[in-house]
Formats: C-alpha cells, structure tokens, sequence
C-alpha cells in the first residue's frame, strides 16, 4: 500500500513522460514501504526508445552545444544535491551523508564530460614516413559510436547512470537507458534536469523495467551500436557473449583486499578500513571485503580496527548520524547473514557485528576465515569484512590475487620497496598506495581486469570508448 510521501513516476522516451498499463513498486530497502510507483517500461516502449534515439542521432549536435547542456545539467544537479541525495537515499536506503556525496559528485561527472565534449579532436597520421604514402595527407576523426544502450545498478543510481549518459552526450551519442528496478528514481530525475537543461528529445530515453524486455531489446536491436554495462560480473559477461558484434564495456564486481605491511601506519589504516568495508553497507564494487596483515602486527592492528569498527552507527539512513544502512532487499540480506553463518561454522571468529538489528546488518568483522570460504573467495556486497594473517609480501600478494576479481586494491606501509612491487603484482585496475580500494574520482579511470570487466570509465576514457576514429586520407597533387 502506497504511503503519503509515495511519488508517481512516468518514464522517459522522445521528450515525453509516458504512463503504461503497468507499474514497478519501488519499496524503501529501510522500511519497506513503497516510496515510488513507477510506470513500466516493456518491449513496446523500448522499441520506440531505440526509433526515437536513432532519429535523433541523424541531427547531430554540434560539440559546443552538447557541452553547453552538459555544463546546465551540471549547475542543475549542484543547485539541487540536496534534493536529489534524499531521492537517493529513500530509494537505495544509502545513508544521507554519503547521498548527498554522490549527488556532488555527479556535478563533477557532468562539468568533466563538458570539458571532454569541447576537447574531443582527433589526430594527424604522418603518412609521407614511407614512400607509399607520398602525395597524401591523413588525420582522424572521432565519430559518435552510435545509439548507446546502457545498463545500470541500483548501488549509485545517480553518478554512475551520469558516468553513461554525460560521457555519451559528450561524444554525440544517444542514450536508452535501463536503470536498476530497485532505483529508477534518481535516473528519472536526472532526465527532468537534462530536458530542462534544453537536452532535445530523443538524445536520452530512461526506462524502467525488466531486463528480460528492456534490457533484451537493448541486445537484439541492430541500431544499438554499443552496450555499456555496470552489476555483477556475472549478468556482464553473459550479456557480452549475447551481443558479439556490439561494442560491450563492462564494469563489474571486485573483493577488494588490502595489505597491511609492518611498517605501515596502523592508525590510518584501520580507519581507512572501518570506513570503507562499510560505507553504504558494503554495497559498493570497491568495498573493502579482505584485509591481509603481517602476522607480527595483527593483534596489533586487530586492537584498533574492533572499536573503530563498533563506534559507526547503524540505523535509519535518512538520519544524519548514521554510517551504515541496510542492504537493498531482504533476499541479499539473508543471503549473507548465511555467509556469515557458514564462515562461523568453518571455525571463523566474530570479531564486531553478525546479527541483524531492524534490519539493519550491523558491521561485521570476522578472523580466522579460510579462503575457500564465501565470504573470502565471492563478492559479498554487504557489511562483512574479514583479517587475515600473511607472512611474506609474496603470499600477501598470492592472497589478493586469488580471486577472480581484479578492480582496485591497496597496499599500507610506510616503505618505498613494497609498495612499488604492489604496483607490479597486484593483478588490478588500480592499486592504491596508503589509501583504501574504495577510493574513487571521477576523473580517474576507473574499471578493473579478470572477472572485474573490460574497460575504463571517467569522461575522459569513457568518451574514446563511445567514438571511433575515422581516417581520412586526402591525395594532395
Ligand atoms: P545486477 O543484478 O547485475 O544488475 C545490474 C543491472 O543489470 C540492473 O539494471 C539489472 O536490471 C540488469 N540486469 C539483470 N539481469 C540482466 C540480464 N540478464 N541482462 C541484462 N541486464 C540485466 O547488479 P546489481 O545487484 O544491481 O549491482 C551490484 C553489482 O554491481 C555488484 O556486483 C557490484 O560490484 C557491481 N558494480 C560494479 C561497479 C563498477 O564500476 N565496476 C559499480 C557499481 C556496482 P534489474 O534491476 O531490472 O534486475
């Protein structure tokens, strides 16, 4: 049953909000109650989402104006960072806080891709270095791949659906979009803010709905020249085999580990732990789930890490105070208070949480864990993070690197020698150096290697992925 603050959402396609015959419900991951209903997107309107994005294309926007409406979306979105972090935080059950993170964020997403939409160029080819090539001049262009589809996930239904469509814009690329059902709001929302900021129609389509509609359309239509996908790894790469001659960008899941060296400043560390194994409940890609410490300071690091760890709060995420919330539906929450479970029935210790309160998952730290255990060898995606002894930066290496996973990872010590090694050996797309894999800009290129996908996002290496390059040979006489 619908509550008060319930809002009515129609979707997106070809300038116009659409209602349809039916509705999602999206429900406060929190209280359960419906926060959203939201008009459902099927394959009809899909269809009509890749017709109006196709047409739209064949009207190109000139770069200056393209960057002009990224620039309007990105004073837009700052004007109302407060609005939209409770949008976030009502719909993905984040802690206000670090919605509203994600909402300034996605200004900074924004003004970089109108920074990249005026920058992009191409190149000159020295075509006369062989003799072939003699009475020729060759540059490159950068043309717009095409219609985009793109495929979100409900963890940052705000900046990571704009690292798609702000990215696309910028290149010249129109978008249909899929978000997560658990968290269409936001996207939804962005779109309003695009049209106002004088986005034409058809150059963005927002439709929630089912993947095996929407998602299916998206694959099928010849139109769709590239797929841009952020979830789990598993959805990621079936979707690329599904779509062998589409471009297929991937960013998928990770298990982030950490080394802890001897030397390193224990301190920070811990606190770079206790904040990012569970900020928004360990419900991001690049979550801290597997800390490795040099056995001789383990109980050493162990003594700092439990009240760092027992001193966030848990609770209501439209609160203020709290650090961590619940996880998005009841099925993931039981999913891994069973991985907890099994990790205490294989002989690992609780060191701080595993129990539920309101349903809310308190932070979790468990030792003694063995690798072949979930909660080490899987993506947990929730509030559990375990340390474990190593003895060798080898093994400290060997360990991170035993998943299948390779997005960021990161190593704390205070010497130079190991942690130029770590740049060498951590097989991940990142490796922080004294600072926690969580860490993220959005300029950076962000995206990982193995399982964790196969490309990079940031404005400035998203939009190389969204163009080609053309070459263009002029004979001179
Ligand atoms: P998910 O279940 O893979 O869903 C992601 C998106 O894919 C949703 O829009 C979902 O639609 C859609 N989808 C589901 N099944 C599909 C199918 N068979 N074909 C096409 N699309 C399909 O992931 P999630 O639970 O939302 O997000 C968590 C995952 O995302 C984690 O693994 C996390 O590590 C990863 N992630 C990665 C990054 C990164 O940048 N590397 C960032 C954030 C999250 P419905 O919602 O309608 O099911």
């Amino acid at each position: 049953m619908a509550t008060a603050s319930t809002t009515v959402e129609r979707l997106y396609v070809d300038g116009e909000w659409v209602e349809t015959d039916s509705v999602l419900e999206v429900r406060s991951p929190y209280s359960g109650e419906v926060v959203a209903t939201v008009a459902r997107s099927g394959k009809e309107e899909a269809r009509r989402a890749v017709d109006a994005a196709a047409r739209a294309m064949r009207e190109p926007l000139p770069a200056w104006q393209r960057a002009d409406i990224l620039d309007r979306v990105a004073a837009l979105v700052q004007e109302r960072v407060e609005e939209l972090g409770r949008t976030i935080s009502a719909e993905a059950g984040k802690p206000i806080k670090s919605a509203r993170v994600e909402a300034s964020r996605c200004v900074n997403t924004y003004s970089l891709s109108a920074g990249e939409a005026r920058r992009l160029s191409g190149e000159s080819v020295p075509i006369t270095g062989t003799q072939s090539g003699h009475g020729h001049i060759a540059w490159t262009v950068r043309v717009p791949v095409g219609v985009i589809g793109a495929i979100t996930p409900f963890n940052f239904p705000l900046n990571l659906v704009a690292h798609k469509l702000a990215p696309a814009l910028a290149a010249g690329c129109a978008v249909v979009l899929k978000p997560a059902s658990q968290t269409p709001v936001s996207a939804l929302r962005l779109a309003a803010i695009c049209e106002e900021a004088g986005l034409p129609p058809g150059w963005l389509n927002v439709l929630p709905g089912p993947a095996s509609e929407v998602a299916e359309v998206l694959v099928e239509d010849e139109r769709v020249r590239m797929i841009t996908f952020t979830g789990s790894s598993e959805v990621g790469w079936s979707l690329r085999s599904r779509a062998p001659q589409k471009k297929v960008a991937l960013e998928l899941g990770n298990a982030s580990p950490v080394l802890v060296e001897a030397d390193a400043d224990l301190d920070l560390a811990a606190q770079k732990v206790a904040t990012h194994a569970f900020a928004y409940a360990g419900q991001t890609c690049v979550s801290v789930q597997r800390v490795y410490v040099r056995r001789e300071v383990l109980d050493d690091f162990v003594s700092r890490l439990v009240p760092k760890v027992e001193a966030l709060r848990a609770g209501d995420p439209a609160d203020d105070a709290t650090d961590v919330g619940p996880v998005i539906d009841a099925s993931n929450r039981e999913r891994i208070l069973d991985w907890v479970e099994e990790a205490k029935a294989g002989g690992a210790r609780v060191l701080a949480g595993g129990v539920e309160e309101n349903g809310v998952i308190r932070p979790t730290l468990l030792a003694d864990v063995a690798p072949e255990m979930k909660v080490c060898r899987q993506e947990v995606f929730g509030p559990v993070c375990s340390v474990i002894p190593y003895d060798s930066l080898e093994e400290g290496f060997e360990l991170a690197n035993s998943t299948e996973y390779g997005l960021q990872a990161a190593i704390f010590t205070r010497s130079i020698g190991p942690a130029v090694r770590a740049t060498g050996a951590l097989e991940f797309g990142s490796v922080m150096i004294n600072e926690a894999p969580e860490w993220r800009v959005d300029q950076m290129p962000y995206g990982g290697t193995k399982a964790s996908g196969n490309t990079k996002e940031g404005p400035a290496y998203t939009i190389r992925e969204m163009t080609e390059e053309r070459l263009v040979v002029l004979a001179t006489p």
